[in-house]
C-alpha cells in the first residue's frame, strides 16, 4: 500500500471545489435561509453555476459584491447594507454570512460586524476561507457554525441528529426511508431535499417547502444521540453537540454497500433501542442478490475511485464486497483520517490500495496510466481520463452533469447498493460492447 502525497507546486484541474460551495450547499438545506457570500462576483456565480449543472435546479444566493474599494478600505459597509436589503426583500428566517479568501485576507471582522446589526433574522456567520481545506470542509464548517449559533437545550425529544455531509437528494429520501422502517425520528442535518428536488407547482412559494427548519437545528442539542454519515463534512458538528450538550456521537463509515449499512442501522438501533425490521433485512438480501447476479461480470476487475473522502472510502469497501479490486483511491481532500479509513480496509480485505490525497485529474491521470485499472468511478471531470485510458466509467460524486437524474438516485443503504451493483456492471458492459 503507498501514499502519493502532492509535491508539485502546480495544480492542474483541481480534485475539489472551494470551501464556500460547501458552506452554500449546507445553507440551502435549512428551510427559509438565504447563504449570502461575503466576496466578490465569481465567489457566488461558478456556484450558482455547479448547483444548477447538477442538480437541475435554481440556487439562490446572495452577494455581498466586494470591489477594489473594499479590498483596501474593507467589506463592513458591503455586508451591512447586503444583510439590510436581504431581509427587506427576502424577509428569510436566518441568513448565513458565508466568508470567502478575501473576505478572510482583508480581516473583515465579520462575527463583530454581524453582532451590530439589529434585525429580525437569524444571523450566522461562517468561515470557510478557501486558501485552506476545500469543499468539504467548508460544508462541516458551515453544519458546525450552524449548531453552534442555535443549538439550545430545552428538554429531551427523543430524536437523533443526522449529519448527511454533502449526498444528493435521492440518498437523503432513502436515509429517511430506512429511519421511518426503524419508526425513528430524526433531525436532519441539513434536508436539501426541498431546494434541490422541489416540486414545480403554481404559485411558487417564497421559499421551498422542507428543509431543516431553524426550530429542528435548535432542538438537536435535546436529542439523545447524533450520528454522522460523513465525518469529514458533517462530524464537526455532532463533535460540538457531545462536547457542549452532552449528546452522544457516532461518526461511522458512510453507509455505502452492506457492511456500511449494516454498521449504521446497528448505530441507529443502538441509540434508539429500535430493532432493525424485517423489510430492511429483505432490501439488505436483496442487495447480496443484486451482487451474485454481477458475478462474472465484475469480479477482480481493477478500480480506481474518486470522491469526496467518506464517499471514497465507503466506495473502496463496496467494490470489494463485489469482488472487485481497489486499486487506486483518492481524494481531493487532504485528510490523515482518510488515510486512516483506507489503510484500514487494506489490511481487512488484502487489498493493495494506491491512496492519492489531496490529489488533482492530472495525478489520478498519471497513477491510473502506471497502476492501470478497468474502471473509473468519480465525477463528470473523470470522463475525460476513462476516454483517454479507454477504460470503464462510472459516475460518482459531485459534479455530475453530463448524466440527466444522477442526483435523484440514492447511492446510501442497501437500495443505493443496488443502484451501484447496476451502474458498475453497466459501465463495464457498456464498455465492452464499444471495444
Ligand atoms: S476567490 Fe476563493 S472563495 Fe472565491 S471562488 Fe475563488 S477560491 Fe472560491
Amino acid at each position: 500500500m503507498s501514499q502519493t502525497k502532492t509535491k508539485r507546486s502546480v495544480t492542474i484541474n483541481p480534485g475539489m471545489l472551494c470551501q464556500p460551495i460547501g458552506a452554500m450547499q449546507a445553507v440551502l438545506g435549512v428551510h427559509a435561509a438565504i447563504p449570502l457570500v461575503h466576496g466578490s462576483q465569481g465567489c457566488a456565480a461558478y456556484p450558482m453555476r455547479m448547483f444548477n449543472r447538477h442538480f437541475a435546479e435554481p440556487a439562490e444566493i446572495a452577494l455581498s459584491s466586494l470591489g477594489e474599494d473594499a479590498a483596501v478600505f474593507g467589506g463592513a459597509d458591503n455586508l451591512v447594507k447586503g444583510v439590510h436589503a436581504l431581509a427587506a426583500r427576502r424577509h428569510p428566517e436566518l441568513i448565513a454570512v458565508v466568508t470567502t479568501c478575501l473576505s478572510e485576507t482583508i480581516g473583515d471582522d465579520v462575527d463583530g460586524i454581524l453582532r451590530k446589526v439589529d434585525l429580525p433574522v437569524k444571523l450566522v456567520p461562517m468561515h470557510t476561507p478557501s486558501y485552506v481545506g476545500s469543499h468539504v470542509t467548508g460544508y462541516d464548517n458551515a453544519v458546525k457554525a450552524l449548531v453552534t449559533h442555535l443549538a439550545e437545550q430545552t428538554g429531551p425529544n427523543s430524536k437523533i441528529n443526522v449529519t448527511v455531509g454533502l449526498l444528493d437528494p435521492g440518498d437523503i429520501k432513502e436515509l429517511k426511508s430506512m429511519l421511518g422502517m426503524m419508526r425513528v425520528k430524526a433531525i436532519i442535518l441539513t434536508d436539501i431535499t426541498g431546494a434541490f428536488d422541489a416540486p414545480l407547482i403554481l404559485p411558487r412559494p417564497p421559499f421551498p417547502d422542507g428543509g431543516t427548519t431553524v426550530g429542528e437545528i435548535r432542538d438537536t442539542a435535546n436529542s439523545i444521540g447524533s450520528i454522522a454519515l460523513s465525518k469529514h463534512a458533517g462530524g464537526a458538528a455532532v463533535k460540538y453537540l457531545e462536547m457542549k450538550h452532552k449528546v452522544p456521537m457516532i461518526a461511522g463509515a458512510c453507509p455505502i454497500g452492506v457492511e456500511n449499512t449494516d454498521a449504521f442501522l446497528d448505530n441507529v438501533s443502538q441509540l434508539t433501542g429500535r430493532p432493525v425490521p424485517d423489510e430492511l433485512r429483505k432490501e439488505r438480501g436483496r442487495l447480496i442478490d443484486a451482487i451474485i447476479d454481477v458475478q462474472f461480470k465484475v469480479a477482480q476487475k481493477k478500480v480506481a475511485v474518486f470522491a469526496d473522502p467518506d464517499v471514497a472510502s465507503g466506495m473502496a469497501r463496496f467494490v470489494h464486497e463485489l469482488g472487485m479490486d481497489p486499486v487506486i483511491v483518492a481524494t481531493g481532500t487532504e485528510s490523515k483520517e482518510f488515510v486512516k479509513d483506507v489503510q484500514a480496509i487494506a489490511s481487512q480485505t488484502g487489498h493493495e490500495i494506491e491512496i492519492i490525497l489531496g490529489c488533482d485529474l492530472y495525478e489520478l491521470h498519471e497513477a491510473i496510466k502506471r497502476v492501470g485499472v478497468d474502471l473509473l468511478m468519480g465525477n463528470t471531470h473523470g470522463k475525460s481520463i476513462a476516454d483517454d485510458e479507454k477504460i470503464a466509467f462510472a459516475r460518482l460524486g459531485f459534479p455530475v452533469y453530463d448524466r440527466v437524474g444522477y442526483q435523484r438516485i440514492p447511492i446510501i443503504g442497501y437500495n443505493g447498493g443496488i443502484n451501484l451493483v447496476d451502474r458498475i456492471a453497466n459501465a463495464i458492459l457498456d464498455h465492452a460492447d464499444a471495444a
